[in-house]
């Protein structure tokens, strides 16, 4: 019997890999088992913090006295041996704390500390009394917020035997549930009472006749057994006192999917899908961790592909995961997984309540659930027995987490997959660059479906040069031939969406005239404007010059910041078609629960003519009655001071193209831009990815950036400006000490946006293509910011960031 707790303990300001051991005390010795959640006393004050068991064993190298495990909270373990190696393994590769990568995994009703209350055990001395429990008790018990005076005290107390601490461990109960009826005689004997009492008390006869055809090792809620055999819950009291039936608590599931959905069968495949689905199946068959890259235009059919792939899995007995960028942005994806998988699909997404996650978590976690559909966080679902693996729009960046662990879900789907033996399926119309390019090497299978699913033609996309029009017609957010466009299809009864680009907003200056934009002399990178030093300045490298007032490239005036809201142009659009019915799709009108699934439904069922948002109306709509989109502002995301700016811009208006003529009526886009000449706005109006992964692998070569290169950013944010700065500087001083000479070293310069939340940020970003000595160097240094974290310095590590915002 183990007597000897491995525990991993959570402690945010004294932070280690290393679990610590703990003694488990007899009465919980039966009790404790690796991958649960426990409470532990922790350091000198004994304070009490969470922790998670990773090990067990009867002996330890610590000859000291052990202090004993306080409380376990799981009743079964919450994390697997996969998920447990999973989280190792992430916490070295995104330099992130094993406990942090633990929590990450978890529902977040998992994640919530129990509350702890502290009480007298006797009567307490009235001065006792004043100090302690001021307000009566008992009193919370949070050791992290009290003075450590208090808790000192309060340990003290309890140690002497005068007060104890008692745990409202909420989570125990999440679970909801509710009365569940069995049958507790056999048939036969239930008939015959039934024959029986028949006369006197027709009900019980009911219920008993009732019981008698029920499955012998079903339970069913009372509340179901009440509605069918058509008695009240007294007969059901009175059957169980006579020893007919057992209660007992039966789990329910709050249902988070309230839609019901129309079933649908497997279509037939066009010959590119079937092609893609035996590839697949394949692998599936073979049980071998084969990776894919389905490379197909907007609106070839890839969901049938995905469908058709998970119904195979499923088929062998195994399980799929499909990971989609945002829940709130697809709903038509879950629904139409949900129509072929029906019961079996679990959704995991923020939008769901605490209770409501932690219930899929439980289906999923019981085996009850095989398909798991889900954001980011879901690639981490405890499903068994994967069979497949697919992740739809791969190229999405809200697949990168922003905080730690700062890890990529493509990554822990591709160790899932290889821990399976299952394939894992990235799936983009836009491919990003890194992928295509492993594609490339022959590192992930390629499979192309070049055509729309019912041979409609690709839209036809026109460009408009935002620059004839400024001198034509003024400054208008709506060009000519756009506006001729959008009066035409309101003439059809046709529906239009208009995409205004809000990223970047007002972070460059753009001229007017020829859409130049100020770019890096050494990094050819736009420049940001930074408002409270009046100047611009690169990111990368540090390069700062005064703001332009005239255009250095055409000498016109009309030089300025570039951007504008979508209120402000959903009122200009109101003016221009007073008729026409508008529908916004932003930030602001989606801030409440459900809204984005009510804006898409009101525009499905044709409730409005123009649908205008922000990138969010980009992904994955299919709506056949939209023949027309346009872009208002194609250039925003190019001015970024990103090197994946054209990246970026490309895929965005692809895939908002692709919105247009998905079914019979053939489809429009109108893009309007001030660079009608870039590559990345040229190859999006002939929709061609394969020309443009050829260029934009050019440019990074030229650049020395990923996917030829590796990156890794560290930031430092402080209150006062000098103190983070001053850290970066010692953090670069030890990079150029550890790592080799061809490691390039970019910084330290602040951030793009220097101060958010009152603090400074400053960066520094590694480039590099071998460099053994990268991984130490940087745990030493995340080491070594552990102390300063105390005083408010946060050293930050993001390997192959995102964004360089
Ligand atoms: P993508 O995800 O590649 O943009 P979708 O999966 O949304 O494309 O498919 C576009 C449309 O084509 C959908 O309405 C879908 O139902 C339809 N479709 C897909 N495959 C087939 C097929 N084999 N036969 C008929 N229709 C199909
Ligand atoms: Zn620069
Ligand atoms: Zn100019």
């Amino acid at each position: 019997m183990a007597q000897i707790g491995q525990i991993l303990v959570d402690v945010p300001t004294m932070q280690t890999n290393d679990p610590y051991s703990y003694a488990i005390p007899t009465e919980l010795e039966h009790q404790v088992q690796v991958g649960m959640r426990v409470i532990v006393p922790f350091g000198r004050g004994h304070r009490l913090v969470s922790g998670v068991v990773v090990g067990l064993s009867d002996v330890t190298s610590f000859d000291g006295k052990l202090k004993p495990i306080e409380t376990v909270l799981d009743l079964a373990p919450v994390l697997n041996t996969e998920l447990r190696q999973l989280a190792d393994w992430l916490a070295t590769t995104t330099y992130a704390f094993r406990i942090t990568c633990i929590q990450t995994m978890l529902p977040n009703l998992l994640k919530t500390q129990p509350k702890r209350q502290v009480q007298p055990t006797t009567t307490l001395t009235p001065a006792e009394m004043a100090t302690y429990f001021p307000e009566g008790a008992p009193r919370d018990f949070d050791a992290t917020k009290l003075d450590d005076a208090t808790v000192a005290g309060l340990l003290k107390l309890q140690r002497a035997g005068k007060v104890e601490v008692v745990y409202e461990v909420k989570d125990k109960a999440a679970a909801k549930t509710t009365t569940g009826i069995a049958p507790a005689l056999t048939p036969a004997k239930l008939q015959e009472i039934a024959d029986k009492v028949a006369k006197r008390a027709p009900k019980q006869a009911e219920l008993l006749v009732y019981l008698a055809q029920m499955p012998a090792d079903k339970v069913v809620a009372q509340a179901a057994v009440a509605k069918k055999a058509g008695v009240t819950p007294a007969v059901i009291a009175t059957a169980a006192d006579k020893g007919w039936l057992t209660k007992s608590t039966l789990e329910v599931y709050r249902d988070p999917f309230h839609q019901p959905v129309t079933p649908t069968r497997a279509l037939k495949l066009n010959p590119e899908q079937q092609v893609a689905v035996d590839r697949i199946t394949q692998a599936i068959d073979g049980q071998q961790s084969k990776n894919f890259l389905v490379e197909g235009v907007t609106g070839s059919g890839k969901t049938e592909v995905y469908l058709q792939s998970i119904a195979q899995a499923l088929q062998q007995g195994r399980t799929a995961l499909m990971l989609v960028p945002e829940i709130a942005l697809t709903p038509q994806m879950v629904n139409r997984v949900k129509a072929r998988f029906g019961q079996r699909v679990a959704v995991l997404h923020s939008g769901l309540s605490k209770g409501e996650q932690y219930d899929e978590w439980r289906r999923i976690d019981r085996g009850e659930a095989t398909v798991v559909v889900g954001a980011r966080s879901a690639v981490f679902a405890p499903v068994e027995n994967l069979g497949i693996i697919i992740m739809d729009e791969e190229h999405e960046s809200s697949y990168k987490q922003d905080e730690n662990p700062r890890y990529h879900a493509r990554d822990v789907a591709l160790w899932r997959g290889q821990y399976h033996h299952c394939p894992v399926v990235l799936g983009s119309a836009t491919p990003s660059l890194e992928t295509r390019a492993r594609a490339a090497k022959g590192l992930y299978t390629r499979l192309v479906l070049s055509k729309r699913a019912k041979a409609q033609p690709m839209p036809t996309v026109h460009i408009v040069d935002m620059r004839e029009q400024l001198k034509q017609q003024g400054d208008s957010d709506f060009s000519e031939p756009l506006m001729t466009a959008i009066q035409e299809r309101l003439d059809r009864h046709e529906q239009i969406v208009l995409m205004l680009n809000r990223r970047g907003y007002s972070s460059f200056v753009m001229c007017r005239d020829c859409g130049f934009v100020l770019k890096c002399p050494n990094c050819d990178i736009s420049l940001t404007l930074h408002m409270d030093t009046h100047s611009m300045k690169c990111h990368y490298c540090g390069h700062e010059e005064a703001i332009p007032h005239v255009c250095p490239n055409c000498h016109s005036k009309k030089i300025r910041y570039y951007g504008t809201g979508t209120q402000k142009v959903q009122q200009a659009l109101e003016k221009l078609l007073p008729t026409a019915k508008i529908l916004r799709m932003d930030v602001d009108s989606t801030r409440r629960k459900g809204a984005h699934e009510r804006i898409l439904r009101q525009f499905g069922e044709h409730k409005a003519d123009i649908l205008l948002g922000t990138q969010m109306i980009a992904k994955g709509l299919d709506f056949p009655n939209v023949t027309l989109v346009g872009v208002l502002n194609a250039d925003t995301a190019l001015g970024l001071p990103d090197f994946r700016a054209s990246e970026r811009t490309f895929q965005l208006l692809t895939q908002v193209s692709g919105r247009a003529g998905r079914a019979t009526k053939p489809g429009e886009v109108y893009i309007q831009t001030f660079n009608p000449d870039h590559y990345a706005i040229q190859l999006a109006q002939s929709q061609d990815y394969e020309r443009f992964f050829v260029t934009e692998m050019h440019m990074r070569h030229q650049g020395n950036y990923p996917p030829y290169y590796f990156a890794v950013q560290l930031t430092a944010s402080h209150e006062e400006e000098a103190v983070a700065a001053k850290a970066m500087f010692q953090i670069v001083a030890a990079l150029k000490q550890g790592l080799s000479k061809d490691a390039i070293i970019l910084g330290p310069t602040p951030k793009a946006i220097a101060r958010v939340k009152r603090k400074y940020y400053y960066q520094v970003v590694i480039k590099y293509k071998q460099e053994p000595q990268l991984r130490p160097v940087l745990e030493q240094i995340r080491q070594a910011a552990q102390v300063p974290a105390r005083h408010g310095l946060s050293v930050t590590i993001d390997s192959e960031p995102m964004n360089f915002m």
